[in-house]
């Protein structure tokens, strides 16, 4: 579902470079939950946000579905971004629109009519159980429920691929499993492949099936999770 291919991403111009991800192969398989794990530095960040193409790598090829970005047209880009859905560490929703806005912002971008988007937000609603916070803006809601928001906002497109950006990091352990359950239902529910980068190993160890080990932007080691940490 997702192939990175000698993916490099350079930042900076020739005086000052900082190679943030080199040469990186990597490959999630449809269904999946694909976890990243590495230290702060480690390119993490760069390689999540290089799947959507937020990020523009230097070098090398980024499969999605079948299809390479790196070289679509800017309309092209637009429609495939739909079958990717990302959440993040701190939420970034809409601090002036209500739960319901936010989650149906993208699908206004997109043109939807109204009464479509409605339905679909009830569902999605339903689905994170914010039915009855539908009315009230972010800065009413805890963590726990702000990321719950940030998930339907994502999957509001119908997405074959969730990107999560350190999505558990700002939440306490207990609202964590909570998100992490959501996750997991969902990924069952509509056979989402899902990519993760961490610093956590529990939330690998909770969730993930494969998990890969990044270090100075390249896949150190790679496996099943119970291979990977449970090696004598
Ligand atoms: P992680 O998410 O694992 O902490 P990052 O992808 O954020 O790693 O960073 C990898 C490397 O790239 C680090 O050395 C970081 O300083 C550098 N880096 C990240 N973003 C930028 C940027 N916008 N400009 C310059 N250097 C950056
Ligand atoms: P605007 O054009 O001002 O962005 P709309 O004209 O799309 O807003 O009006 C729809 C409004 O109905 C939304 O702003 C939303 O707050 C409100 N709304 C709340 N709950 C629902 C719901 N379950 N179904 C439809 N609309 C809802």
């Amino acid at each position: 579902m997702i192939e990175l291919k000698q993916l490099t991403k350079t930042y900076g111009n020739k005086k000052k470079a900082t190679t943030a991800l080199s040469g990186l192969n990597l490959t999630v398989k449809k269904g999946e939950i694909f976890g990243v794990i590495g230290h702060s530095g480690a390119g993490k960040s760069t390689l999540i946000r290089c799947i959507n193409l937020l990020e523009r790598p230097t070098e090398g090829e980024v499969w999605v579905g079948g299809v390479e970005l790196t070289k679509l047209k800017r309309r092209e880009l637009q429609q495939q971004r739909r079958k990717i859905g990302m959440i993040f560490q701190h939420f970034n929703l809409l601090s002036s629109a209500t739960v319901y806005d936010n989650i149906a912002f993208p699908l206004k971008l997109m043109g939807v009519p109204k009464l479509q988007i409605a339905a679909k937000v009830n569902e999605l609603l339903e689905l994170v159980g914010l039915t009855q916070h539908q009315k009230k803006y972010p800065a009413q809601l805890s963590g726990g429920q702000k990321q719950r928001v940030g998930i339907a906002r994502a999957l509001a497109s119908d997405p074959d691929v969730l990107l999560c950006d350190e999505a558990t990091s700002a939440l306490d352990p207990q609202t964590t499993d909570s998100i992490l359950n959501l996750l997991l239902e969902i990924n069952r529910k509509f056979h989402l492949t899902i990519l993760l980068i961490t610093h956590e190993m529990h939330v690998i160890q909770r969730i993930c099936d494969r998990v890969a080990v990044i270090h100075q932007g390249g896949i150190v080691e790679e496996g099943p999770v119970t291979e990977v940490f449970l090696k004598p």
